[in-house]
């Protein structure tokens, strides 16, 4: 690593969000999968830049972008105006994209990331703007030409640009994964980073280490996942810090990222040619944006990441972690939510989603929102073992049959005959049995190795395959081998 105390690096980020709204920005055509749907089929004229069409505002994206704004802690403009950034390229069939400049949604918010080493940093946010995606071009491998979808072409598309606040590649990272879990839990984005649906934008430059001066900078655009934002990311650094070592200018660029080469490139001569000559867009009057509608949006808001997790270590009772991994996606917290409003202790719901639902989860891909298992099903598991109707191992087994199955547990319970045996009579004569049966090893334990307690046990689990009361069958061993302990 070259990047030695001698530098602090520097990185803003650009974060390019679809709007998941049903139809597009200023038409009516759908917002269908960019990778699925057959190519060019969710077209019209206005989409497509033919003469003469006119855009009209999707005000459901104007609300996604609000949500978001408002998640951001920003403060959303009451006057917007859409402004044309004039360019040419093959996807952009008008020759202009509908933007924002001037007068963006929002300014002026932040967004607070917490570290590895538990250290939490606030990354202000510049601006919050809408606009709309371009088309998407697909490169022929064998080089005899380009392939153009205009599915795309006018999805509302939002800019969230931060300042440059963050000082590492951790920390770039962090901000983009939170923005990406806030994206999802707003029910703005669906969060599927292979699909292109969230793109990054990283300026990285480095300073003199205490300098409060900003260095130069470059550009790295279009990186599609985490790992090509740090590692993009990492590589600008580090090609910036053996530039200034050997007492070189960084030039201010617009670098692309190869992802089979594992490194930047300048972008520059397709890059100056741009002169965007932003004037305001004709065609759409200015956006109004009344008090009451932004605390209609505001009201509306769910609860977010970090409030959850506060609530469920402070009310709840979980650790830090517990309410973290809860709190990771919407879905899940909601699902332990209603798990505790049907009466569930949230330590023990949260215990078993966590060592046991989530293994299933996973064995078998599914998100909780395909599971057949319901949050009052899990709570009625949990109210058998707590009765000492069923012991925790055959409620794992229980669990597993209601994961494929969906069937109550009560229902499993009894079909099985999986019932505890916690009739005190009858595993007092399955001990004794036991203890009968191994005089040898009651010699040896009665001679003092008393580790052969716990295979005592086991010999009682086995001998009612697993359903002995764990607790009844420690009580009566104790009893048993202490009268056998005084025969002597
Ligand atoms: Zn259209």
């Amino acid at each position: 690593m070259a990047i030695t105390s001698k530098y602090e690096p520097v990185i803003g980020l650009e974060v390019h969000a679809e709007m998941m709204t049903n139809s597009k920005m200023f038409c009516s055509c759908r917002v269908v999968d960019s990778v699925t749907a057959p190519p060019n089929t969710a077209v019209c004229p206005v989409c497509l830049g033919m003469p003469g069409m006119l855009p009209v505002i999707n005000k459901r994206a104007v609300e996604f972008a609000m949500r978001v704004a408002l998640a951001l802690n920003c403060t959303i403009q009451p006057d917007n105006v859409f402004a044309r950034k004039n360019y040419f390229y093959p996807d952009l069939p008008k020759g202009y994209q509908i933007s924002q400049y001037e007068l963006p949604l929002a300014t002026n918010g932040w967004l607070d990331i917490a570290l590895e080493s538990g250290e939490r940093r606030r990354i202000r946010i510049r601006r919050v703007h809408l606009e709309e995606d371009t088309g998407k071009l697909t490169h022929l491998e064998d080089g005899s030409g380009s392939l153009v979808d205009f599915n795309r072409s006018g999805v509302p598309l939002l800019e969230i640009v931060s300042e440059p606040d963050m000082r590492s590649v951790e920390e770039a990272r962090v901000y983009a994964m939170k923005l990406r879990q806030i994206l999802r839990y707003l029910g703005v984005n669906s969060g599927d980073m292979e699909k292109g649906v969230i793109r990054f934008e990283a300026n990285v430059s480095l300073r003199p280490a205490g300098s409060q001066a900003l260095g130069t900078r470059t550009e790295v655009k279009n990186l599609n996942s985490f790992r090509a934002l740090a590692e993009a990311a990492a590589y600008e650094l580090e090609r910036q810090a053996a530039i200034l070592d050997a007492s070189g200018q960084v030039v201010q660029d617009t670098m692309g990222w190869s992802e089979s080469r594992r490194e930047t490139f300048s972008q520059r001569g397709k890059e100056e040619a741009h002169d965007y000559r932003y004037f305001p867009e004709p065609d759409l009057p200015p956006l109004q944006i009344a008090p009451a509608w932004i605390e209609a949006i505001r009201a509306a808001l769910p609860e977010l990441p970090d409030a959850r997790v506060a609530r469920y270590t402070s009310a709840l009772g979980l650790t830090p972690y517990e309410a973290r991994v809860l709190a990771e996606e919407r879905p899940v917290a909601e699902w332990f939510e209603a798990a505790v409003t049907v009466g569930g202790a949230p330590k023990a719901v949260a215990n078993w989603l966590i060592n046991a639902l989530f293994s299933l989860m996973n064995e078998h891909r599914l998100s909780i929102d395909q599971v057949k298992l319901t949050p009052a099903g899990l709570v009625e598991l949990i109210g058998l073992v707590d009765k000492g109707a069923i012991n925790t191992n055959t409620a794992k087994e229980v669990l597993a049959e209601m994961f494929a199955s969906g069937r109550p547990a009560g229902e499993i319970v009894q079909a099985r005959g999986l019932a505890q045996i916690s009739d005190e009579a009858a595993l007092a004569a399955v001990v004794a049995g036991v203890l009968a049966q191994n005089s040898q090893q009651v010699a040896n334990y009665l001679a003092g190795k008393e580790t052969l307690r716990g295979w005592f046990v086991g010999q009682v689990m086995k001998a009612t395959g697993g359903k002995a009361n764990p607790a009844l069958v420690n009580q009566l061993l104790h009893e048993q081998l202490t009268r056998l302990e005084g025969e002597q």
